[in-house]
């Protein structure tokens, strides 16, 4: 827990930072593709450079929405929800990813799980972040096994992400989640952060072991609504 607290002081000081930067970034940005969209040109060669100039301009968009992810305080909407659902919708929208991969995903749901009271979209952020550094962790393809279970009295449910990926260094474990650091060509290195960050306002915990050639586990526990404690105890 103490590695946890140390974290979250690192995301408001670099959260404060972004919201500044991302902001003014944002603008200009929009007048560049803006501008850009309007060239229009018969010459091949300068028809690619303009291709190239909006991929890029898509790429700092993508990293400046992110930051604004991070460094907002979201205006969080707590609704009460199973985490199943959110699972699977997360699964279906990276199925594609995952069949180009070779990548099986097993889903193990216990049935039944007590409610959580959570913000939808920012947990299915959380899933889709997880999942895909799954993904792109298991390059010679495999099968990402993910679990959901209550406790023994219902009060928490545990999700686990359990990839065959790559792994990760036990010197590098602890740099995961602080802001930037990537292993990626094209990664921000922001994912975990916004990870953590979702996962810490919703009362939760999200702990990650690994083992280098063998996989990564993502864990996740969130509280589950006091109102359902009894029904978990009961199935
Ligand atoms: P990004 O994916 O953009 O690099 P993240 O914050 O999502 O940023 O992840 C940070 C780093 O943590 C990755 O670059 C990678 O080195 C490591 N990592 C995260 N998840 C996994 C995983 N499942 N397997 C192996 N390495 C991982
Ligand atoms: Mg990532």
């Amino acid at each position: 827990t103490q590695e946890l607290l140390i974290k979250s002081d690192k995301l408001s000081a670099v959260g404060q930072l972004a919201a500044g930067v991302a902001h003014e970034i944002r603008n200009p940005l929009t007048a560049l593709k803006g501008f850009l969209q309007l060239l229009k040109t018969n010459n091949e060669k300068e028809q690619y450079y303009i291709e190239i100039m909006q991929k890029e301009l898509q790429r700092i968009e993508f990293i400046v929405n992110e930051f604004l992810f991070v460094s907002k305080p979201q205006a969080t909407h707590f609704v009460t929800r199973t985490v199943d659902s959110i699972v699977m919708s997360t699964i279906e929208l990276l199925q594609p990813q995952a069949l180009l991969g070779n990548i099986e995903i097993a889903a193990e749901i216990t049935p039944g799980l007590p409610m959580v009271s959570c913000d939808e979209h920012q947990i299915k952020q959380v899933f889709i972040n997880i999942l895909k550094n799954a993904l792109e962790a298991m390059d010679q393809g495999g099968t990402l096994r993910i679990e959901a279970e209550p406790d023994a009295y219902g009060h928490n449910i545990t999700i686990r992400f359990i990839d065959q990926g790559c792994g990760i260094a036990p010197e590098r474990l602890p740099k995961l989640g602080e802001p930037f650091y990537s292993t990626k060509e094209k990664g921000t290195g922001l994912g975990l952060m916004v990870c953590y960050r979702i996962i810490e306002a919703h009362g939760g915990l999200m702990q990650i072991r690994s083992k280098l050639e063998e996989g990564t586990t993502v864990e996740i526990t969130l509280p589950s609504t006091t109102t359902n404690i009894h029904k978990g105890v009961s199935e």
